[in-house]
């Protein structure tokens, strides 16, 4: 019986009769191997019902109901179905010969496999260059370069993207095709899992098809054999069309042997015969009139393999589309397209695609059949164990909460303390700077503008190692892709991905370490609106604020609601506006949840700490700079320019409170005190922060804030916690010996109103954020705009909710 490959129950197989879905999730699903005749079983729900995991090809895929929705499948195994598989497609092309000039003793190798089939490690054991190993499907964005000097030869190595297709699909899937593509390297090695062979090979097949000077790397060989999986390689050689090499990255087998081949390849000593797989009758007719078509532009022709080209076009593929549409032979190009698409319509109902991904299938089953012996009983591998518990209906959530639990805790509690000790040697430092420096200009801008801007940026890199160490051990060890599989449906229902979670949590600490937690996020527009959204997750900042004020205002036994309180209005604000940005900005921009469930590994420590360090070092770098600029403008701006009308009146002041002989010598001390405070103050308000405070007030008038909580707001661009000590300056409110604390002092010395504390909090809550994580915020989002964006949107929802609140307190309370 047909139906929705959605309905089906724990346990049940079937096999693929047609994907109905479109675009994008389409390309994926068939990439993925979702295709007719494909046979698969449904392993696993998620806790919250949405989204399920199948086995198919050996290895597990998550996706979400919606889209498992649009696959329609068969219970019902029928025989003809196998029909399909076609043993032998491909036509062995005669031995190219290339006549290099080998006077160049530079190589250029790519390496192009699917996530986790070992590229990093393989580039990590030639090269030995610093990179990062993960096991979350795609962790590798950018591209990374190194080099291996093996023979006379210099072999430079570009580990690519992972990808499944050489379909664009994701932005890292394209960086990968392009390079290969546009920047032609001397010799492309395909990295293959050779567990699992049957999905690996899908890239293969497509790699081929470029007929570039190509290497197959079967990795994991000695997991293959600890499987007992047993491969005919010189057979698969022969059906590939060039030479195999059997690696281990993690045993280091194998390499030599790579490296010699691929100086065999570049001197034209290595037979690569250029294989490519024959499709369907049908489809070879239009690919034979596209390409004598494509072959009539000059342009095209020297650019690109135009055999690629015409598959590309048939296979609907937009970049593609979009290079061949600015041509002037688009408009027959399009006509022998459409012509193509009828032609399948009318008789067998189905794209062009969609046939040629088929024919692909079609084409490795044949190809495993003469090569791959799999061992007779296959076992229920160790990772089906694992998720068996983690992954479980009751347990999958428990477990998930409490794992962020720990790297919350792990990330803020034990960062705490080198966190304290850093705070500490820069207090030293200052102190140590200030009494050899003399007084004046130079002294506070050293001390107050440098040495606290630099303190200000590392401070926080001891919660940045320990959250990434965290992250770097969920990726490497596979259980990321499980993370956001348990609460996706959570997420998707605001319009995010379940890898949005572990940002927004990290957000409660600082706002800095979770902005970076974004990159796990492939989509752009999902991490773009996270890192958003995260600024509303109250930060461990914000909180001596809201305990000041909770405090003056507030009787102890309300004040662990308002708190609470507070932290909840900041994780709905941030829902919300995740929503309505996913609404309204980037609209059709979701990530679908179509997703490797990577097996469980070992992580490798040297690996995890080395890109640990990498992002640590990339933040000291890159967010240190714009810190420590702005810290000196903040500065600046809070003291400049000095009123010396201001420093005579006090000073005279002073003078009068030595000579008064009427006060004992502890009530002038307390007295000289006193005047400090109060010049201070009275700078300040002179200042330029001062002014700017004083011009906001008829903006801040409406939602209850007077000019000097302008200045404090301003100052807490800063860091939020210099919120508490602007208020401390500018109110002149005593602290230590025999003097009230700011907090009991507060209400009385401000004469502000429950209102307005309550709109403070609000404002404080949702305002930008401090300078460390705008700063970190525009290096990751790369965009004035977004940035921009970030910080306009941010202070006008502050406005609006802050103003709601202080109308609504002033009626109510
Ligand atoms: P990439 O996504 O292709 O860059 O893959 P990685 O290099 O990050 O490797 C994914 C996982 O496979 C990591 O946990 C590696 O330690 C592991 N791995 C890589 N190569 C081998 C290998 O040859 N044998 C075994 N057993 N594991 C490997
Ligand atoms: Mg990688």
């Amino acid at each position: 019986m047909e139906q929705p490959l959605s309905q089906l129950n724990i346990g049940q197989s079937a096999v693929v009769t047609s994907v109905n879905a479109k675009g994008e999730v389409k390309r994926r699903l068939l990439d993925m191997g979702l295709c007719r005749g494909v046979g698969f079983t449904v392993i696993r729900i998620a806790p919250l019902g949405d989204p399920i995991v199948i086995k198919i090809k050996g290895f597990d895929l998550s996706l979400r109901k919606e889209e498992a929705a649009s696959i329609l499948v068969e219970t019902e195994i029928k025989d003809n179905l196998k029909g399909l598989e076609r043993e032998k497609l491909y036509s062995p092309v005669d031995t190219l010969h290339k006549n290099r000039q080998t006077d160049r003793k530079e190589i250029n190798v790519a390496l192009l496999g699917n996530p986790n089939s070992g590229k990093t490690s393989l580039f990590n054991c030639l090269a030995g260059a610093h990179q990062k190993v993960g096991n979350f499907s795609g962790v590798t964005v950018e591209k990374y370069e190194g080099f291996v000097k093996y023979k006379d030869y210099k072999i430079n190595l570009i580990d690519l993207p992972g990808t499944y297709s050489l379909t664009a699909y994701s932005p890292e899937e394209v960086v990968a095709r392009n390079y290969i593509i546009e920047e032609q390297p001397d010799v492309v090695i395909d990295v293959i899992d050779g567990t699992n062979l049957e999905r690996n090979l899908y890239l293969t097949t497509q790699i081929m098809e470029l007929e570039v000077d190509a290497l197959y790397a079967i990795n994991m060989i000695d997991e293959v054999e600890k499987q007992g999986i047993e491969i005919d390689i010189p057979q698969i050689q022969k059906l590939l069309g060039s030479h195999v090499v059997a690696t281990s990255a993690s045993k280091h087998i194998g390499m030599d042997l790579l490296l010699d081949h691929v100086i065999r390849v570049y001197e034209g000593d290595i037979n690569v015969s250029k294989n490519k797989l024959i499709y369907s009758l049908r489809i070879e007719e239009q690919l034979e009139k596209l390409k004598n078509l494509l072959q009539s532009d000059s342009w095209l022709s020297s650019r690109y393999n135009l055999h690629w080209l015409a598959v590309k076009l048939l296979e609907n593929d937009q970049l593609v589309y979009e290079t061949v549409k600015q041509r002037s032979i688009w408009i027959r190009v399009e006509r022998i397209i459409n012509e193509t698409i009828d032609i399948f319509e009318k008789s067998i109902h189905r794209d062009p695609d969609v046939v040629i991904t088929e024919d692909r299938h079609a084409f490795i089953r044949g190809a495993i059949r003469e090569t791959v012996q799999m061992p007779n009983k296959v076992k229920k591998n160790l990772t089906d164990y694992i998720d068996d518990i983690v992954l479980n209906r009751i347990l999958g959530l428990p477990i998930f909460f409490g794992i962020m639990w720990l790297i919350f805790q792990f990330t803020f509690t034990v960062g705490q303390y080198p966190m304290d000790w850093l705070d500490s040697i820069f207090a030293f430092i200052a102190e140590g700077v200030g009494t050899l420096l003399p007084g004046g200009f130079l002294k506070s801008l050293i001390v107050d503008g440098i040495i606290s801007g630099v303190g200000g940026v590392l401070v926080f890199v001891p919660n940045i190692l320990l959250l990434f160490l965290s992250i770097s051990l969920l990726e490497a060890t596979g259980y990321m892709a499980r993370a956001a599989f348990v609460v996706d449906k959570a997420m998707h229902r605001i319009g995010l991905h379940g890898k949005s979670f572990i940002p927004l949590i990290t957000g409660f600490g600082c706002t800095v370490p979770a902005i970076m937690a974004c990159r796990t996020l492939k989509n752009k527009a999902d991490r773009i609106v996270t890192m958003m959204i995260t600024t509303f997750m109250s930060c461990g900042a914000r909180l001596p604020v809201y305990i000041l004020l909770i405090g003056a205002f507030f009787p102890p036994s309300q004040a662990g609601n308002v708190l609470f309180g507070i932290y909840m209005l900041g994780v709905l604000i941030a829902l919300l506006s995740a929503f309505v940005m996913k609404k309204v900005a980037f609209r059709d921009e979701s990530e679908p949840f179509v997703m490797e469930l990577p097996p469980y590994r070992k992580p490798n420590a040297s690996s995890v700490l080395r890109q640990v360090g990498f992002k640590a070092g990339m933040y000291v770098k890159k967010a240190g700079t714009i810190i420590l600029g702005a810290s000196i403008l903040i500065w600046l701006m809070t003291n400049y320019p000095v009123s010396r009308d201001i420093a005579e009146h006090y000073e005279s002041v002073r003078t009068e409170i030595e000579s008064d002989t009427t006060m004992g010598s502890a009530e002038k001390r307390e007295m000289t005190v006193l005047a400090e405070r109060e010049e201070a103050a009275a700078q300040m308000e002179y200042s330029l922060a001062g002014r700017f405070g004083k011009l906001t007030e008829p903006l801040i008038k409406p939602i209850g804030f007077d000019w000097k909580i302008g200045i404090s707001l301003t100052a807490g661009l800063a860091a939020k916690e210099i919120i508490v000590s602007t208020m401390n300056t500018i109110y002149s409110v005593q602290d230590g010996e025999g003097t009230k604390s700011l907090a009991s002092d507060f209400k009385t010395a401000t004469g502000y109103t429950t209102a307005t504390a309550l709109s403070l909090m609000v404002f404080v809550l949702l305002y930008a954020p401090c300078m460390a994580a705008i700063a970190v915020f525009h290096k990751e989002s790369g965009r004035w705009k977004y940035t921009l964006l970030m910080f306009a949107y941010t202070m006008s929802v502050a406005w609006f909710v802050s103003f709601l609140v202080y109308r609504l307190t002033l009626l109510f309370i």
